[in-house]
């Protein structure tokens, strides 16, 4: 994916030919989305004010009329699976966190009480590598949790011109978007902590765009301790498999929904 984005703002300076040429490579539609920016923002801005549902609606119209580049679908895709990523290493880290320091704790335990017991030094070994092992699984998770928001971040800059970035900034700018009934009711069929009484998800906080907030992935430390889970899920590994498709294919109707109530909405 290339990380530089080629702009209608760019054909100043540009010759006749080389204008054509560009026009030709983008798509006529898209020339006319990027031109008359300025444009739809204005517009966008107005509504927005007086009812911002209807800023989601028009932005839905433009993106209809206009669409996405082959590239900008690559990014919108890799968007939505960097984002599902960046949720499943943030929970794993917490159960990683977790675990470190009880192994800490054992350490510091049997380090306590070794003037008291002489047989502890298999046991201390043990703790010793284990603690060693998770201190490893951690860091390693942390550098992947950097890259993954690193990614993310990548797909917005590629975007954020589009029609469709602006309503997924407005959907997930708002605080608790995630918790909207028919999200909630898929973490609830998944065996999420919305299902119980916990309702872990309700205290993640979060309400960027770019930044993460969701429903429990497999690797929820709260739903592995339900599920009686004791070892972490394995690192995730590219490419990352959505459960929907991007672009949107016609009979995808989870997809359809899961835009309509993560993009779409106001
Ligand atoms: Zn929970
Ligand atoms: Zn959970
Ligand atoms: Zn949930």
């Amino acid at each position: 994916m290339p990380v530089t984005i080629q702009r209608i703002t760019d054909l100043n300076g540009m010759d006749y030919e080389s204008q054509l040429e560009f026009a030709r490579t983008m798509g006529r539609r898209r020339v006319w989305r990027d031109c008359f920016h300025t444009l739809w923002l204005n517009i966008e801005t107005k509504v927005y004010r007086k009812k911002p549902a209807k800023a989601q609606r028009f932005r839905r119209a433009l993106h209809e009329k206009f669409g996405l580049s082959k590239e900008e679908w690559e990014a919108l895709r890799s968007y939505f699976a960097n984002y599902e990523a960046v949720g499943v290493v943030k929970q794993r880290n917490d159960w990683l966190e977790k675990e470190c320091s009880r192994l800490r704790g054992l350490l510091d335990t049997t380090s306590n009480s070794r003037s008291d017991v002489r047989a502890t030094g298999d046991a201390d070994e043990e703790a010793l590598a284990a603690h060693r092992a998770m201190s490893n699984a951690l860091y390693q998770n942390r550098n992947e949790c950097r890259r993954r928001v690193e990614l993310l971040w990548k797909a917005c800059c590629y975007i954020e011109h589009t029609p469709i970035a602006r309503a997924l900034k407005q959907c997930r700018g708002k605080a608790a978007w995630h918790m909207h009934p028919w999200l909630r009711q898929q973490c609830v069929q998944a065996g999420g902590c919305c299902a119980r009484r916990c309702q872990c998800c309700s205290r993640r906080p979060g309400s960027r765009w770019d930044t993460w907030v969701g429903h429990c992935t497999p690797a929820c430390t709260c739903c592995m301790k339900h599920d009686g889970v004791e070892v972490p899920i394995a690192p995730m590994e590219d490419p990352i498999q959505l459960r929907y498709s991007i672009p949107p294919a016609a009979d995808d109707l989870f997809g359809e929904r899961m835009m309509d109530f993560t993009v779409w909405r106001c």
